[in-house]
């Protein structure tokens, strides 16, 4: 068989990823999900204490780890924790851009403050982890840069978060140029268009949930694996010729 098996292409053993926004919801989801594959992870997000407990978490299961005490929008604290990746694991293959702040609102309510706040989170961040990320990646002529967009960029949002659907659509536009950019390196930059997902950051009333969940064909909200397993599906060999592409994980909420 001159193909890799499947046991061989989920096992991603030697490879380092730095995982942003880790220490609950989805990033948490994508950082277990890694480390069950063998790889070496750094989570970065900006509460030390929930990135200890998570961190704790995975160390019991076996995984390498590393915490990176972080604000993605802060260009010095991204460089440094990169530094620090390379310093403990030695190289960086995978980066997954998913710290981000969900926001609704209506416009009159969305002052520039707010505005700066979301852009500077959501897609300041991205380009700020990826800036740092990606020439180590093409020194190594090999990577994965994967951006957690949301549907809300496709679609837009049922209702207000203006500012939230520009951060996330940015990034998508982001992610189809830096595809194009990093491709002669064997850099593959994907994103991943979550629908709605339960998680802290996503909490939503009784009665919205169920006026959701009923507009969704697979009729439940998604859970956090869910966007894990695409996630590692975009970092795996199963995903080798796939670059600029986006990754719909919505239940079916659009259909493309
Ligand atoms: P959560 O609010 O549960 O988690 C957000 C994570 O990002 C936390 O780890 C938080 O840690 C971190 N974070 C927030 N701001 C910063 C910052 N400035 N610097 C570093 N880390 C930061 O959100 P979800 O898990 O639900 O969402 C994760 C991503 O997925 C977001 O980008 C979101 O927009 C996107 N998404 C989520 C959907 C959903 O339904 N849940 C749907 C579509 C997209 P800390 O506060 O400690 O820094």
């Amino acid at each position: 068989m001159n193909r890799l098996s499947v046991k061989e292409i989920l096992d991603l053993s030697g490879k380092v990823a730095m995982v942003t926004g880790a220490n609950r919801g989805l990033g948490k989801a994508i950082a277990e999900v890694f480390a069950e594959a063998g790889v070496s992870v750094g989570l970065l997000a900006r509460n030390e204490d929930n990135l200890k407990k998570t961190i704790d978490q995975l160390r019991n299961h076996g995984a390498q780890c590393l915490a990176l005490t972080a604000d993605v929008g802060k260009e010095g604290q991204v460089k440094k924790a990169v530094e620090d990746i390379v310093n403990k694991f030695g190289r960086l293959d995978i980066l997954v851009n998913n710290a981000g702040q969900i926001s609704p609102g209506p416009l009159a309510e969305i002052d520039p403050p707010m505005w700066n706040r979301i852009i500077q989170t959501n897609l300041t961040g991205a380009y700020l982890c990826s800036r740092y990320a990606a020439p180590l990646m093409q020194r190594q002529m090999q990577g994965r840069i994967i951006n957690i967009s949301s549907v809300s960029a496709q679609t837009g949002r049922v209702s207000g978060g203006v500012h939230y659907s520009a951060s996330k659509g940015g990034m998508l536009a982001m992610n189809k140029t830096l595809a194009r950019d990093l491709a002669p390196y064997n850099v593959n930059v994907n994103a991943i268009a979550p629908g709605q997902i339960e998680t802290s950051g996503a909490r939503l009333t009784y009665d919205a949930r169920r006026e959701i969940e009923q507009m969704i064909p697979l009729k439940r909200l998604g859970k956090a694996e869910d966007i894990a397993y695409a996630a590692l599906f975009l970092a795996s060999p199963m995903a080798e010729y796939i670059t600029g592409a986006t990754l719909d994980v919505n239940g079916g909420i659009l259909k493309r």
